[in-house]
């Protein structure tokens, strides 16, 4: 399945629900090349203004997924048909249980010393019967990021998670992907770190309300910067005009 795309400042992101987005990235695993799932969100699309080679890599996502309620929000503005958020962590966790059955294993690169092990035992205990082919922090050198990628090579996973922050973990997608040997690469932010229990996701009346960035803000009031591009985010993509 081809899903429609919608532009937001020029970044494509698909029209697709998370069930969807899954069932694409099961397709993905069969086929014997990489590829790599992006994350479009408000703040993504707003950096690669200014970042021609975020752009590129963004422009050349096999998948962008529709991550934010400011995408959907303007989306709903401009005419477009995205009404769901797909949220690295929300994909990440419909995907196991398909990863379980299909016999497909997953490697965890991110977050700080530990979190990803913990993300990764968490995993484990949830959905049993899960492959978990390994996992490193995401605290490295440029230097040694070839040395990472050779490590995940080796482990044979089939699905790459990255979680080391933007732009970083796209640059390492798109300069490391085809050597890690994973069928897909999918960037999930900071997801380790709730997924093994050391930040706490908004609660889920924050997140069907679309408030869920207010929740991240109290949690890490250093989130202030990255909130105050919204309201930017918004006025330049109502700018783009309505979405054929
Ligand atoms: N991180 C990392 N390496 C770094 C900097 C950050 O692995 O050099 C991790 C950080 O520990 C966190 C994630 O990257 O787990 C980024 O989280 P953030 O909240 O910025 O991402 P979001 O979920 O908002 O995309």
């Amino acid at each position: 399945m081809k899903p429609a795309k919608e532009k937001f400042l020029g970044i494509p992101a698909a029209v697709v629900t998370n069930r969807e987005a899954a069932e694409i990235i099961l397709g993905m695993l069969q086929e014997n090349h990489t590829h790599f799932v992006a994350s479009v969100n408000p703040e993504i699309c707003v950096a690669a203004q200014s970042n021609q080679a975020l752009k590129k890599i963004l422009l050349s996502a096999d998948l962008g997924t529709p991550d934010g309620v400011g995408i959907v929000l303007s989306s709903r503005l401009r005419g477009g048909k995205i009404r769901e958020r797909v949220t690295g962590i929300d994909l990440m966790l419909d995907l196991m249980p398909m990863l379980v059955a299909g016999g497909y294993s997953i490697y965890l690169y991110g977050a700080a010393e530990g979190v990803a092990e913990e993300a990764a035992e968490n995993l484990r205990q949830r959905f049993p019967g899960l492959k978990i082919a390994g996992t490193h922090h995401g605290y490295v050198k440029p230097e040694e990021e070839r040395e990472v990628a050779r490590k995940i090579a080796a482990s044979g996973a089939d699905l790459l998670f990255v979680g080391t922050g933007s732009p970083r973990q796209e640059m390492f997608a798109a300069k490391y992907g085809a050597e890690t040997g994973a069928k897909v690469l999918m960037v999930v932010g900071g997801s380790f770190d709730v997924i093994s229990g050391r930040l706490q996701r908004a609660p889920l009346l924050f997140q069907k309300m679309g408030l869920e960035w207010l929740y991240r803000f109290c949690q890490q009031p250093r989130r202030l910067k990255r909130l105050l591009v919204l309201p930017y985010f918004l006025l330049l993509s109502l700018k783009e005009g309505r979405i054929k």
